[in-house]
């Protein structure tokens, strides 16, 4: 594919979608991680609610900043520990049962990309982001720029989906390395910032709505 990373991700809200027939979604054997001895797998027992609320004092904007930049880089580590097992053969596309997400460059053109080069945009995109001045400012006295929030969403749904895509499409080669308990803490932490901040539409994180509500049901703390 001849593209230049984008900068730009349009289709947050119309999902290209490629309905693939014949996928029993309740089966257990297709989607391992909704297993009872692997949904209950957690690295620590913190109150996540707690965790994840604006903490007294605290501006709201800081607060996702940091927080947007604590998450990035613990997917971008999580997701490169993964990367020998995703590659444009094993990975044609980003497939959620059935949507397939494709990438809008620049000029509003659709990639239809392997799920690699597709991460690859997202993280490319997401360093820029946050290592812009105008929209992640570090100095002391700086503003946040109108539509922060905006960025932020998107930049949380393109986290969303590089742990979904672990989930649907890595999730045996992450027991085989001993990560899942560390897989459902990232996610779970990561869900529920999102919804404490409302940063994903019901509709964003429907592809995994069955493990959210059986990760819910162990308790968050
Ligand atoms: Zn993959």
């Amino acid at each position: 594919v001849n593209a230049t990373p984008s900068h730009h991700l349009a289709q947050f809200k119309h999902r290209p979608a490629c309905h693939i027939e014949g996928i029993n979604n309740n089966n257990l054997e297709e989607r391992p991680y909704l297993q009872q001895q692997y949904v209950c797998q957690r690295i620590t027992h913190t109150d996540m609610f707690a965790l994840t609320a604006l903490p007294p004092g605290v501006d709201k904007a800081e607060w996702l900043a940091s927080n947007t930049v604590a998450f990035f880089k613990h997917i971008n580590l999580f997701s490169s520990a993964l990367s020998e097992f995703c590659t444009p053969s094993t990975c044609p596309t980003v497939c959620a049962w059935n949507l397939i997400y494709v990438w809008t460059d620049d000029h509003g053109r659709k990639l239809k990309c392997s799920a690699p080069l597709y991460f690859d945009y997202a993280m490319s995109y997401i360093q820029d982001l946050l290592t812009d001045e105008d929209v992640f400012p570090t100095k002391t006295g700086s503003v946040f720029p109108t539509g922060f929030v905006f960025l932020v969403q998107k930049v949380f749904l393109l986290l969303f989906r590089t742990l979904a895509h672990i989930y649907w499409s890595h999730y045996r080669e992450t027991l085989a390395l001993g990560l899942h308990a560390h897989l459902n803490t990232l996610f779970t932490h990561l869900t529920l910032f999102c919804q404490q901040h409302a940063l994903l539409e019901p509709e964003d994180t429907e592809p995994l709505q069955d493990l959210i509500t059986a990760l819910g049901q162990q308790g968050w703390t």
